[in-house]
């Protein structure tokens, strides 16, 4: 396994000397990447999905994040992810590991096909079951609480955040938290077939806010900025964990994630024969 984290992992980078390093993609160079070695695994942090300051997350460069991964030959990508609480369930500063994910319209990219060929990324399931696996046992084994699923809905309704009726839809829908940045991060990693997973904090919950016109925004602003840093955090602990369980003892799920097809039709959905089209 050869891991990519989005996450500014400051506590691994300090204590584990991880090492800086700059990828050149052909979107540009990327120099926020850290490698080092956890419990023996590579692994290697994306300190973040944009460089410097906040960026809308249209302006993410997408493309060339996943195109750092491929040169550093990283084949598992854990995604980390700031969100809003859906469901009932969830509250402020709860962590989620997702298994599944709605996204129905997102800022629309992909890569060029390693094959010469596009084809549509397979994407059931679309939670690598291995590496849910991984988080699921790092958090047991570190202590830390987590929803062990829950359904992430994708909302692209920029530059706003999501109105009272679009929360209320996607709780009907079975939502457990929403949030910004999945797709297309998953997307590209899943056209490279890589195995995906993702661990999320929700920074609020709908249900304990329905009101925002309550809230202070102050208020609302430090609460956010806790409930990241905790997340981090969190996420930290729980990745390192489940590289050391997964040491010890390997993941009892199977996977199909990085199976690819040789023959005439290497897709089986999207690759009808030319000749029917
Ligand atoms: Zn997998």
């Amino acid at each position: 396994m050869r891991l990519g984290v989005v996450l500014r992992a400051d506590t691994i980078i300090r204590d584990e000397g991880f090492r800086q390093r700059r990828v050149v993609t052909p979107y540009g160079p990327v120099d926020r990447v850290f490698s080092g070695k956890l419990s023996g695994t590579e692994t290697h942090f994306l300190y973040g999905r944009f460089p410097g300051g906040r960026t809308p997350s249209w302006e993410i460069p997408y493309q060339a994040n996943q195109s750092a991964f491929d040169e550093l030959g990283v084949d598992h990508v854990i995604g980390t992810f700031v969100v809003g609480g859906v469901d009932k369930v969830v509250r402020g500063g709860d962590l989620v590991i997702p298994h599944d994910l709605v996204s129905f319209s997102g800022p629309q990219v992909s890569l060029p096909p390693t094959s010469g060929r596009f084809s549509n990324a397979h994407v059931i399931p679309s939670m690598c079951p291995r590496l849910r696996e991984l988080l699921i046992r790092g958090a047991r084994e570190s202590g830390i609480a987590v929803h062990e699923d829950g359904l992430y809905f994708g909302f692209y309704g920029f530059a706003r955040i999501e109105t009272l009726a679009e929360l209320e839809l996607m709780d009907r829908l079975g939502a457990r938290i929403v949030g910004q940045t999945m797709d297309p991060e998953f997307t590209l990693a899943r056209q490279r077939h890589a195995h995906y997973a993702a661990i999320a904090v929700a920074i609020d919950s709908y249900h304990d806010m329905r009101d925002e016109s309550d809230q202070d925004p102050e208020e609302f602003r430090a609460r956010s900025r806790e409930a990241i840093r905790y997340g981090r955090e969190r996420f930290e602990r729980i990745i390192a964990a489940g590289l050391a369980s997964v040491a010890r003892e390997p993941l009892a799920q199977v996977c199909s994630c990085a199976r690819t097809s040789k023959g005439k039709h290497p897709d089986m959905f999207a690759s009808f024969p030319e000749e029917l089209l």
